[in-house]
């Protein structure tokens, strides 16, 4: 996986097709001299938003900006010598879920200095929805009265989570996922010899995530096992939840959410074999059948956006939702054994 591993995030931010409207609109607003104070990057995990949020960072700081950084100003080299004297980052320290307080407040005080190169200073706040409420608070004490040479950026996946006050003074730049032709041709330029349709499916169409889950494809056998284990009936379950967390727990649940999605579409349709499901289910069991599904694929839905969550239990998560879809599978079993 050396060409995943030669990825530098600010080469991918300059360079995916997906990002380039926002590239283009961070250019167009320098050039008229409209840069927003705050910027709020939001999308699904594994679109870049991290990658985007440093090469604005850059740009927003290089002394002769194109539709690029120019990558040779002496604020071009502070960057990549990684000791630029106007950029910060606040994120969460190791071991703590939150953002702490004395964090932004560490922030707001450098802000307060004027900019060491007499140009912007950049703030990148990654991930934003870590901030609790007092550190929301007092960001949005700065975000009031701006200094006005200060671009903050803030990098969430779930906005929401951030106070409204907040995310009213920012300038949303809303990622998607690219086109599933977009993102399977960049893909198969980062790695030839590989078929990316079912990584990319799994993510939700997100380029990035795909390339985490290619490179764990024990994650997808293991998941792919899983359906047949909980409709034996006889699954340890809290065991098993326990192993999912440890390892690529948001890979896990997208492997199921494809599961389970896919079954509905051969159920719907009955155009395929039935993904395991027994053959020569009565009409009224297909239904109450796609019903069930239809349930677990919100269940499992609810799950991975709980799981962005700093605070998630995310043993009890898989827990749960393994507990629902044996109860679904054993359902199923009981009433083709009926008809
Ligand atoms: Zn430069």
């Amino acid at each position: 996986m050396s060409e995943i591993a030669a990825l530098a995030p600010i080469d991918l931010a300059a360079t995916a097709p997906w990002l380039l409207a926002a590239r283009q609109s961070i250019a167009n607003a320098a050039r008229a001299d409209r840069f927003a104070q705050a910027l709020l990057l939001q999308g699904i995990p594994g679109l870049g938003k991290a990658a985007l949020a440093e090469w604005i960072a850059r740009y927003a700081l290089c002394d002769q900006p194109d539709v690029d950084a120019c990558g040779v100003c002496p604020s071009c080299q502070f960057y990549r010598a990684e000791n630029h004297p106007d950029l910060y980052r606040v994120g969460v320290e190791e071991g703590k879920k939150q953002i702490s307080i004395d964090a932004v407040r560490e922030m707001i005080a450098a802000l307060s200095l004027s900019s060491y190169r007499g140009r912007r200073k950049v703030v990148v706040i990654q991930p934003a929805d870590a901030l609790n409420v007092n550190g929301a608070n007092a960001l949005l004490k700065t975000l009031e009265e701006p200094s006005g040479s200060a671009l903050i950026i803030l990098v969430a996946v779930r906005p929401e989570k951030l106070p409204a006050t907040i995310a009213s003074r920012c300038q949303r730049i809303k990622l998607q996922a690219p086109a599933t032709a977009v993102a399977l041709a960049w893909l198969e330029s980062r790695v030839a010899a590989q078929d990316w349709t079912l990584p990319l499916a799994l993510s939700a169409g997100a380029p990035l995530a795909a390339l985490t889950l290619a490179a764990v494809p024990k994650v997808e056998q293991e998941m792919a096992q899983l359906p047949q284990l909980l409709g034996r009936g006889d699954a340890d379950i809290p065991a098993l939840a326990e192993a999912c967390q440890k390892h690529y727990p948001a890979e896990r649940l997208r492997c199921l959410e494809y599961w389970i999605s896919e079954r509905i579409r051969y159920g719907l349709t009955s155009a395929a074999p039935d993904a395991g499901a027994p053959a020569g289910l009565s009409a009224a069991v297909r239904r109450r059948h796609i019903q069930g599904l239809y349930g677990l694929l919100d269940e499992v839905r609810r799950a991975r956006l709980l799981l962005l969550s700093s605070n998630a239990a995310v043993a009890l998560l898989f827990e749960q939702v393994f507990v629902s879809m044996a109860r679904e599978l054993e359902w199923l079993r009981a009433a083709s054994r009926r008809t």
